[in-house]
């Protein structure tokens, strides 16, 4: 190929095969994609070499093609959806809980409209962002009064900041957890203001060791519920309603940071029982804290419910209004708590419950049945087997307590397995496994559409 054989800019752009880069990009983008291109390929041939696309090149419809393909490369969100393969069903990092559709259509009709988010239709007159599922949440957890923040970090520090700003924040060593990412509770005490006083050991704290230490400095007792680990052995912990009759002989809220939280008892799910948010009020605590994306199922939210007189003092808090939620968010969290409204199809309508409790005699049927498809878009040189494995609930949920399920292992050497995971992370809706035992295992707890499945394998035969 010559330099003049190349094709002109305008040329590629008015080619029948420049109208869906057109369409798709715009003019400017497409324009640039061009350019770049025809620049390259110039470099190229001045430099000996051949053009980008090789010997004897294309002409303008196949450069036009060409920047379409780059293009679309570039733009590919990597937001896009994924399958979740990993085992881990509430995955912090793939974005926790799959709304249910009741939630998802409620979220979709309040994006493109007006709502009235702080507006009472009955008056007329301004309402309060939090009515919406005020009701709702005393209704589930029996809380006199609740508000509903960003995330369940933001629920406890400002909750700490509301109750303990400038006093003692008083929390078992065995408590003084970190979550993950930045979320240390130490560090949240600090940014809430509060002085942190550890008690106990890391494996016994008693009730003498918090009596001991209250003092009319005390702003708040703190349990955490230790969401993602145990301490197993020679250990004592002072159990909520204990140490709700302590804080209050001194006059002194308790709040209970229950991390997951869950709405209704588990086990007849199949899950481990787990405390729920009603037991942890009835219990004692004067506020709870909980997550809206661990396993209540809900969009990424943090609940604070509990006394009407505390929580009325955290929506003064100034900080409330910078950790606030959207329409969005709302009308997604007041359709989820909705559903629970009704026991008997919430399995059904809530995915994670869904996917928590799917049997695994089901999960291994979808192995044996996606098995050759599998095989078939990998081709010879890979062993695809039917395994069993082990989910997690994940986000800290019950960390000990896996469920069996089963899945899909292919085997192959280390570089090898690494290349794989690589080129099925590429794929237009990348599928996202678990390296272990030096085979990529593909645990299908969580895979929904099948259909989708399959189609996204077939492009692995793609060059
Ligand atoms: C997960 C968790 C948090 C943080 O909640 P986010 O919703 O992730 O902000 C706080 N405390 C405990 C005990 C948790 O398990």
């Amino acid at each position: 190929m010559r330099l003049r054989d190349l094709p002109s800019i305008s040329a590629v752009l008015t080619c029948p095969a420049a109208s869906p880069l057109l369409d798709r990009h715009g003019r400017a983008a497409a324009t640039d994609a061009v350019r770049a291109l025809l620049a390259e390929a110039r470099a190229a041939l001045l430099a000996g070499g051949d053009a980008v696309w090789g010997i004897g090149g294309p002409d303008a419809d196949g450069v036009a093609a060409l920047a379409l393909a780059r293009l679309e490369a570039t733009s590919r969100s990597a937001l896009r959806p994924l399958f979740n393969l990993t085992g881990t069903v509430l995955h912090t990092n793939l974005g926790r809980a799959l709304l249910a559709e009741e939630a998802k259509a409620a979220a979709l009709a309040a994006m493109g409209d007006p709502v009235a988010l702080e507006f009472d239709l009955d008056s007329g007159t301004r309402g309060e962002r939090d009515d919406h599922v005020r009701a709702l949440l005393c209704e589930l957890t029996g809380a006199e009064d609740a508000t509903v923040v960003n995330n369940n970090a933001a629920a406890v520090l400002l909750a700490l900041n509301t109750l303990a700003r400038g006093r003692d924040a008083i929390v078992s060593r065995g408590e003084l957890i970190e979550i993950g990412g930045a979320f240390r509770m130490p560090d949240i005490m600090a940014q809430a203001g509060a002085r942190l006083v550890e008690v106990g050991t890391t494996n016994r704290t008693h009730a003498k060791d918090y009596k001991g230490t209250l003092t009319p400095e005390t702003g708040v007792i703190l349990k955490v519920h230790t969401s993602n680990y145990r301490i197993q052995g020679f250990t004592k912990e002072v159990l909520a309603p204990e140490l709700a009759a302590i804080a209050h002989g001194a006059g002194v809220p308790l709040l209970n940071d229950l991390g997951s939280g869950t709405l209704v008892d588990l086990s007849p799910y199949g899950l481990k029982r787990e405390p729920t948010v009603r037991e942890a009020v009835e219990e004692g605590a004067d506020l709870v804290t909980f997550s809206g994306d661990k396993l209540l199922g809900g969009p990424q939210a943090g609940f604070i419910v509990g006394r009407r007189d505390l929580v009325a003092a955290v929506n003064r808090n100034p900080m409330k209004r910078a950790l606030r939620v959207d329409k969005v968010r709302l009308a997604a969290i007041e359709a989820t708590l909705k559903l629970y409204r009704d026991p008997d199809r919430l399995a059904r309508r809530l995915p994670t419950l869904a996917l928590l409790s799917r049997p695994k005699a089901e999960i291994a049927d979808q192995a044996r049945r996606l098995a050759p498809a599998l095989a078939q878009a990998l081709g010879a040189g890979y062993a695809v087997t039917v395994c069993d494995c082990d989910s997690q609930i994940g986000s800290g949920a019950l960390p000990l307590d896996t469920l069996p399920s089963a899945g899909l292992a292919i085997a192959a050497g280390g570089a090898a397995l690494n290349r794989l995971a690589a080129s099925f992370r590429a794929l237009s809706r990348p599928i996202i496994g678990r390296i272990e035992d030096g085979r990529l295992v593909l645990d299908l707890r969580c895979l929904r559409d099948e259909d989708a499945f399959t189609a996204t394998l077939a492009e692995l035969h793609q060059p």
